[in-house]
């Protein structure tokens, strides 16, 4: 069975309250995900019996499942008093590797958090975020991850009755910057110290012998989330809702509600139907991700001054210099999807102006690095066939391949190396859409298709020219929702 530990429960009285899950009337499992399974320790294999457990019909041997007290900065407008208002903690699980990995269930039922929601997910969103957060691990980028999808057996309304489910998902941590603005709101310094020493302990160990402690803990989530957005925007991910109670203090990706990847560049790209200003939009993620992280050290700074009057100054610089360290973890990101091992100092630059010649060119985000990797042996040609003014990238190509000119590896090679980060495969916008749809009515065959194909995102498989392309003309704009 799982190896459980509650070091969450022990450690930090006050921020849960223990509760149960709702009876689902009849579990049955949808997806199960056999690797992750193993990863984590869990040798049951009985279907019926992993559907009871991660459907909350029956309790997980050793868990203490518990809902989390958070707050959060929601679209800019502070909300002092968020939760697991459908999500339980079961503990965490220590894995043979020795990691300790929460356990969370969404869609469990309702808790003291669930406001006026019915603290229940659709199977829809519960596949969504199976989907894309596999993914994204896929893709190699820090993300919460996936373990089961069950049918609960029951229906749930959103703007039409869908199925329920729950979702299991594993994670480093739930802590997120809403934790610490909860426990600065309502409960001051000293629960503050303790969240903060909670947390490195838990992610970030080596930095607990430094002399500030709070300090170095708003260093480390700067350098994490700089790197989390960095990948992100690397790869097309719109996130879609970066509230500070879906920024972890690990640096995964959470809650993939109305996430969805590019499909033609567009910086100003939103998909989330509620998203009305575009805070979200696709380039804005490095500006909110740096105004999350300035809430994170209001709700450190007391704790910061304390340990010295003269840190917040400290703290002032760190937030004010993180663009430098977010561009240092983009660049060093987008290099090898280009094909340069050498960092020299006008990458960043040529970086920047891919980008901005890519803007309203039409171009499949995912597609163009490919067609770059194959301009190394074909030309140009194979880059100007995915731009609507086929000279539009001309330059910048021209400027690249002199750039490339001080690499020493062959064409041949470098394309190689290339190819082996630029993913052929992502979970497209309209094949998402579709197996989501063919799921809720009973059919699972398409969703297990784009998940085997998404999970190997690299390497190209004979017969899977269609999970290439994006959406055919004239599908209408993607949109997404929150009601997860
Ligand atoms: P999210 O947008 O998924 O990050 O959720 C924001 C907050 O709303 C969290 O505190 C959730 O627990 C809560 N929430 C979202 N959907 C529901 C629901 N159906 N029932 C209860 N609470 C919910
Ligand atoms: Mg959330």
């Amino acid at each position: 069975m799982l190896n459980f530990d509650h070091s969450l429960a022990r450690e930090l009285d006050g921020f849960y309250v223990p509760w149960q899950a709702a009876q689902p009337p009849a579990p049955r499992m949808a997806v199960w995900n056999a690797a992750l399974a193993e990863a984590i320790g869990l040798t049951e294999t009985d279907q019926d019996q992993l559907a009871r457990w991660f459907s909350g019909a029956e309790e997980v041997p050793g868990s203490q499942p518990l809902a989390l007290v958070y707050a959060g900065h929601q679209f800019g407008h502070f909300n002092p008093q968020l939760g697991d208002g459908r999500a339980l903690l079961l503990g965490e699980v220590i894995a043979p590797d020795g990691a300790r990995l929460d356990l969370q269930f969404k869609g469990s039922g309702p808790t003291p958090y669930s406001r006026q929601g019915d603290g229940k997910c659709g199977l829809g969103p519960a596949l969504r975020e199976y989907l894309i957060s596999e993914a994204m691990a896929a893709l190699g980028v820090p993300t919460t991850r996936s373990l089961a999808v069950v049918l609960t057996g029951e229906g749930v309304w959103r703007e039409t009755p869908q199925p329920g489910a729950v979702l299991a998902r594993v994670a480093s941590s739930h802590l997120r910057v809403g934790t610490f603005e909860w426990a600065a709101a309502h409960k001051g310094r000293e629960a503050v110290e303790q969240l903060a020493d909670y947390a490195l302990r838990r992610h970030f160990p080596e930095r607990l012998g430094e002399r500030n402690r709070p300090l170095a803990l708003l260093d480390a989530v700067c350098e994490a989330q700089a790197a989390l957005v960095a990948r992100w925007m690397n790869l097309g991910f719109v996130h879609g809702v970066m509230n500070t109670d879906n920024v972890t203090i690990s640096g995964e990706t959470i809650d993939f509600g109305p996430c969805a990847f590019l499909d033609a560049y567009s910086a100003g790209q939103v998909f989330s139907s509620i998203d009305r200003q575009g805070r979200y939009a696709f380039a804005n993620q490095p500006v909110v991700c740096r105004w999350n992280l300035y809430r994170l050290a209001s709700a450190l700074i007391e704790a910061i001054v304390e340990v010295d009057e003269g840190d917040n100054e400290a703290a002032r610089v760190m937030l004010e210099q993180w663009g430098a360290r977010y561009d240092r973890h983009w660049i060093a990101a987008l290099r090898p999807k280009l094909g340069l091992t050498l960092a020299e100092e006008g990458d960043l630059a040529l970086g920047q102006a891919l980008f901005a010649a890519l803007e309203g060119q039409g171009a499949d985000f995912t597609r163009l690095f490919r067609a770059l990797g194959a301009s190394l042996e074909e030309g140009y040609g194979a880059v100007a066939a995915e731009c609507t003014d086929p000279a539009a990238l001309q330059e910048w190509w021209n400027q690249w391949q002199a750039r490339l000119a001080r690499e020493a590896a062959p064409a041949e090679q470098r394309r190689a190396a290339m190819d082996a980060v630029n993913p052929l495969y992502i979970p497209r916008n309209h094949l998402t859409d579709a197996a989501l749809k063919a799921a809720e009515g009973g059919d699972f065959a398409p969703f297990s298709e784009l998940l085997d194909v998404v999970t190997q995102p690299f390497v190209r498989r004979e017969g899977l020219e269609r999970f290439e392309h994006g959406a055919p003309a004239g599908t209408p704009p993607h949109v997404t929702y929150c009601g997860t």
